[in-house]
């Protein structure tokens, strides 16, 4: 059997923030609209000041406003609280997003209640869930977006398909179960509780791993010709130096699958991109204004790479 067509996350990441930055010039020029992002980081996490550094450049490459604002990690609920409020009432912003995790002291429900609907770019408010789960247009959570773009660079017509998504977090599993049902696939959801998981997997024609456990998934839980989406992101010690892994063993599931996407350059590029795309989105609908067309939700097929020896006219 050939190998299983790579997925490319980052150049379909590259490709929806261009489109991004497109439908940001024709919101300036049309409208006189500059939308804005604002970002909450509270207390001092390396790996959360790296995340929102990176959606602060993205935005700026974008062309849309980033705020960043930084509290201790000692701040108290209240603080944070009076801080959302502040950008709630800010016209500049369009969008909040509360890097997480938040410190113990600070009860994460409260703060994206706060957040409120209109501004909640990551789609956890959940009045926001609710739409997502009858099917209303809303905000769609940027990691479960993403997947569904790269799932559709690939599958255009889902209808009938059998889908598991392993992981029933609030942030991936379950805002993609809610997707992939849309699309009209048959979803399992599975956790760490579901028995007999390899055989569940196996009958999958999607199959998305969003568990956090590195290479969980083995070749032998693969359908031959299924599209698999690793949304995991392990740092995994390797010879003496830290690897990102995913939760799929990628080169055994090379030799199975249809289509994969790798880790890195998979999920990860394409969850910021998202994130940009529901800043605008945010900016639009705060307005009355239609949706951009730059940012329909289908992007082009991928086509697969023409076969060894066979030269690209
Ligand atoms: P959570 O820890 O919140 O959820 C993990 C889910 O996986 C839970 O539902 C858990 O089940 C389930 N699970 C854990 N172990 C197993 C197992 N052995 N078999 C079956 N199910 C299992 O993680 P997140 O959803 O936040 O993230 C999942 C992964 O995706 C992580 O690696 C994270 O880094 C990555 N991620 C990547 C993003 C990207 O942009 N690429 C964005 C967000 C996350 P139970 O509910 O029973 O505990």
């Amino acid at each position: 059997m050939a190998e299983a067509q790579l997925i490319d996350g980052q150049a379909l990441a590259t490709a929806l923030r261009s489109r991004v930055a497109d439908a940001v010039a024709m919101l300036t020029a049309r409208h006189g609209v500059t939308p804005g992002l604002a970002a909450v980081l509270v207390g001092d996490d390396p790996a959360s000041r790296i995340y929102v550094r990176n959606k602060q450049r993205a935005c700026a490459a974008a062309g849309i406003g980033s705020f960043e604002h930084e509290l201790p990690g000692d701040a108290s609920e209240a603080e944070v609280l009076g801080l959302i409020g502040t950008l709630r009432g800010d016209e500049r912003v369009d969008g909040i997003i509360v890097q997480l995790p938040l410190p113990r002291q600070i009860d994460p429900r409260r703060v994206i209640d706060a957040v409120g609907p209109d501004k909640d770019v990551d789609g956890f408010h959940p009045l926001n869930i609710g739409r997502l789960w009858i099917g209303e247009p809303t905000v769609v959570p940027c990691t479960a977006e993403g997947c569904m773009m790269l799932i559709r660079s690939v599958r255009r017509d889902l209808a009938g398909s059998s889908a598991v998504v392993v992981g029933r977090s609030s942030v991936v599993g379950r805002p993609l179960a809610a997707l992939l049902l849309d699309a009209d696939c048959t979803v399992t959801l599975a956790h760490s509780k579901t028995r007999g998981l390899p055989a569940l997997c196996r009958r999958a024609d999607l199959l998305i791993a969003a568990a956090g456990r590195p290479l969980l998934v083995k070749a032998s839980w693969i359908k031959p010709g299924a599209t698999v989406i690793d949304v995991g992101i392990n740092r995994v010690p390797i010879g003496g130096t830290v690897r990102l892994v995913g939760d799929v063993d990628t080169a055994a599931a090379m030799q199975v699958a249809g289509a994969i996407t790798p880790v890195p350059g998979g999920v990860g590029p394409m969850t910021i991109a998202c994130l940009l795309r529901n800043a605008v989105l945010a900016a639009c609908r705060r307005r009355g204004l239609p949706d951009p067309e730059a940012l329909a939700a289908l992007p082009p097929v991928m086509e697969p790479p023409p076969p060894d020896g066979c030269c690209a006219r």
